[in-house]
């Protein structure tokens, strides 16, 4: 039995003072919630504060992204290893907003998910369609060469007990979420691809799904046999909000 997970993405939001008080929200909001795992993904320079003030709670931590390379010249970049450093647990990887915005390629994002195994991280694994992908009929040929871009590298047993996150590009940011029948359709597709090559990493897999997620619709998402949680943006940034799509899992 998957248990449920409900992960913030923070984004470039936040600094040391609203932190502070975002993360004391959180803990007194969130600390008697035992039913679904919690997760926060912060900016890189607030990891540190993350691991302070989170440590001894039920939320864990993590980062937005990760270099592929273990160590060496590769100026700007942060490695798996420093993230463990932190505590971290948990690496989006591949987001639209940073695939679209800074051109990584899925083979790309395929290394980081492999770097972040590696290393002892859960990766998050950013999948998902544009409008114009979903209006030709096309999202699960696209999503599908997402997750193959990772099965051709390292084989379908790489997903055991990882994360996926079924991000539909058009409902990201836009207050326009996927239904529960769309997001549903999406979520039997990953885990039957993942499935046809290995049953037991696909039982495992959690499947989460992102994009203008609000109280108001999580309870329908949620109640959707492969929607094991979500990944929440905005809403996220409101420790309210949080708390109640938090509890909107059954
Ligand atoms: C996201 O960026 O991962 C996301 C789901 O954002 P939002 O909830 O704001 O749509």
């Amino acid at each position: 039995m998957r248990r449920k997970l409900v992960v913030a993405n923070w984004k470039m939001h936040g600094n040391l003072v609203l932190n502070e008080q975002l993360f004391a929200a959180y803990i007194q909001k969130l600390s008697l919630l035992s039913h679904v795992d919690i997760a926060v993904c912060v900016p890189y320079p607030y990891l540190a504060q993350a691991q302070a003030l989170l440590k001894n709670t039920n939320i864990a931590w993590g980062a937005q992204n990760l270099s592929k390379d273990a160590i060496g010249a590769f100026t700007g970049e942060v490695s798996a290893m420093m993230l463990k450093d932190f505590g971290a647990s948990y690496v989006i990887i591949g987001h639209s907003e940073r695939a679209t915005a800074y051109c990584e390629s899925d083979e790309n994002i395929a290394v980081k998910f492999k770097q972040a195994k590696s290393y002892g991280l859960t990766p998050i694994l950013c999948v998902g369609e544009t409008l114009i992908e979903r209006e030709a009929g096309v999202m699960q040929m696209v999503v599908g060469k997402q997750l193959d871009a990772v099965i051709n590298a390292y084989g379908a047993s790489i997903f055991a007990d990882a994360v996926v996150s079924y991000e539909p590009i058009w409902a990201i940011g836009t207050g326009l979420a996927a239904s529960g029948e769309q997001a549903q359709t999406m979520h039997e597709f990953i885990r039957s691809r993942i499935a046809a090559l290995d049953k037991s990493a696909a039982a495992s897999l959690k499947i989460l799904y992102g994009g203008s997620v609000n109280p108001q619709n999580a309870v329908q998402l949620f109640a959707m046999q492969d929607i094991d949680g979500g990944l929440i943006g905005k809403c996220s940034l409101n420790a309210q909000e949080f708390e109640k799509i938090c509890r909107a899992v059954a």
